[in-house]
C-alpha cells in the first residue's frame, strides 16, 4: 500500500481536503481524505509526502500529436493555415523512421514531467503505437487517416483494419481512428470509417470547424484549401463543393452518429451547437494552438453552456510551446473568463468522458485507477487555493499512472 500526501487534495473540482492524502493499493485508488485518518502505521505502508502540493486526478490531454515534436519552434505563429500545413508537410518530406520515434519519445517524457496521465494521440505513421506501448502512459492513439480520392476507399479500409488488428491494446493502450480533415478525406473515406465505427465500436476523432478556410472549401469550393491541394497533387478530379458547412457536412456522411470527438470547433453556428449536442459528440479544445493560428475567440462557453463535453488538448508542438495541460489551464485563466473550477473539469472529468475513460479514471475515487499528479505551489501565496494552482510559478511535481510512479521531484 503506498499512501500519497501533501497539502491540499483536490479529488475533485469542487472537493479540497487540507492535509489530504490518498491510499493507492496496485492500480486503483483504494482510499483518500485526511492523512491523519488514512494512516495506518501497517507494515507493508509506503508514505510519499509531496509537501506543499495539491494532489489532483492526472490531467487529461485530449489532442495532440507527438510524433511531431521535432517540428517545435520550426514553423513561426501564423493566421495563414493553408501555408503552416504546407510547410510542415515539406519538413515531414525529408523525415526518416528515426525523426518520428524520437519526437513520439521525446513528446511521451514531455507529458509525464507535466502531468499528464491520459492522452489522446495522433499517429501520422506505424510508430506512435509500439512507442507509446512502452510508455506508463494511459492514451488512446487514434491513427491517422489521409486521402482524398474516392477511388481508393477500399484499399485503405483494408489497411487501416490490418494495422489496427496487428497492434494489442492492453490495460493502458487504446486505438481508434483519425479521419483527418474535410478537405484531407474524401466523403467516400469518412462514409467507411462511419460504417466500421458503427459496427465495431472503433473511438474517432476529426479536425473540423478548424478555419473559415475549411468553411469556404465545403461550402463554395473556393479559397485557399484547393490550392493547396493542388500543390500537394491530392486535388481529386472532377471534385464538386458538398455545400453544407462542417458539423452539417459530419452529419452527412454519418461520423456524426459515432460518438466522435471533434477537434477544434473553432468556427461553429448556433444551428451545428445544437447538433453537436443532440449527437453526444465531444469537443477538444486546444487553447494556445488557437491562438498560434490568430483565430477569433473561441466559442468553448457556448459549447458548455449548451451542455456539450469540452475537454482541453495541447495540440502539437509545431504550433504550441509545451504539451502541459496545466499551462493550458493557466492560458485559460488569464485570457477567457472561465472559473478555476471550471478548467479543473475540463481538464480531467471531461476529458476522461471525451475518452469513454470516465467511470475509471478523470476524478480521485475509491477503486478508480490511481492516475495522479501533484502540482507544486508557492509558499507565500494568500489567494484561495484554486487561484494558487493557476498561479505563473506553479508546476507539476509528481505523475503517477495506474499506481506506478512514473515521475516524482518531490525530494
Ligand atoms: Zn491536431
Amino acid at each position: 500500500m503506498i499512501i500519497i500526501r501533501a497539502k491540499y487534495l483536490i479529488p475533485n473540482p469542487e472537493n479540497c481536503i487540507e492535509n489530504g492524502a490518498v491510499t493507492v493499493n496496485g492500480v486503483k485508488i483504494d482510499r483518500f481524505g485526511k492523512f491523519d485518518e488514512l494512516k495506518t502505521h501497517g507494515k507493508n505502508e509506503t508514505i510519499i509526502d509531496l509537501g506543499n502540493a495539491v494532489i489532483l486526478p492526472g490531467l487529461i490531454n485530449i489532442h495532440t500529436h507527438l510524433d511531431l515534436c521535432n517540428l517545435h519552434n520550426r514553423v513561426k505563429p501564423t493566421n495563414n493555415f493553408t501555408h503552416w500545413v504546407f510547410q510542415i508537410a515539406g519538413a515531414k518530406l525529408r523525415w526518416k523512421d528515426e525523426d518520428y520515434i524520437s519526437s513520439i519519445e521525446k513528446g511521451a517524457e514531455i507529458c509525464i514531467e507535466s502531468g499528464t496521465t491520459t492522452l489522446a494521440d495522433i499517429a501520422s505513421t506505424g510508430h506512435s503505437f509500439a512507442i507509446l506501448k512502452k510508455y506508463p502512459l494511459r492514451k488512446v492513439v487514434f491513427k491517422e487517416i489521409i486521402n482524398t480520392n474516392p477511388d481508393n476507399v477500399n484499399d485503405v479500409m483494408n489497411k487501416i483494419q490490418t494495422e489496427l488488428s496487428m497492434t494489442a491494446t492492453d490495460n493502458l493502450l487504446h486505438t481508434g481512428l483519425s479521419p483527418h480533415a474535410p478537405y484531407s478525406v474524401s466523403k467516400e473515406l469518412y462514409q467507411a470509417i462511419a460504417q466500421m465505427a458503427k459496427k465495431t465500436g472503433t473511438p474517432i476523432c476529426t479536425h473540423i470547424a478548424e478555419t473559415q478556410d475549411e468553411i469556404e472549401f465545403l461550402t463554395r469550393g473556393t479559397g485557399n484549401f484547393p490550392i493547396l491541394l493542388k500543390q500537394l497533387r491530392a486535388m481529386p478530379n472532377n471534385w464538386q463543393p458538398p455545400g453544407f458547412t462542417p458539423i452539417l457536412y459530419l452529419k452527412e456522411t454519418g461520423i456524426l452518429s459515432s460518438s466522435p470527438l471533434l477537434i477544434h470547433c473553432n468556427y461553429i453556428t448556433d444551428e451545428e451547437i445544437s447538433m453537436i449536442k443532440s449527437t453526444n459528440a465531444n469537443v477538444a479544445f486546444c487553447p494556445r494552438s488557437h491562438r498560434f493560428f490568430g483565430h477569433t475567440n473561441h466559442p468553448v462557453q457556448k459549447l458548455l453552456d449548451a451542455g456539450i463535453n469540452v475537454g482541453l488538448g495541447t495540440d502539437s508542438l509545431a504550433s504550441n510551446d509545451s504539451l502541459s495541460i496545466l499551462d493550458e489551464m493557466k492560458f485559460l485563466f488569464n485570457n477567457y473568463s472561465i472559473s478555476p473550477k471550471t478548467l479543473l473539469t475540463l481538464a480531467t472529468i471531461n476529458g476522461a468522458k471525451a475518452l469513454n475513460m470516465e467511470s475509471k479514471v478523470g476524478q480521485i475515487r475509491e477503486g478508480f485507477q490511481a492516475d495522479l499528479c501533484a502540482i507544486r505551489i508557492s509558499n507565500s501565496h494568500t489567494d484561495n487555493i484554486y487561484n494558487q494552482l493557476l498561479d505563473v510559478a506553479t508546476k507539476n511535481i509528481f505523475t503517477m499512472v495506474a499506481g506506478t510512479v512514473c515521475y516524482n521531484m518531490s525530494l
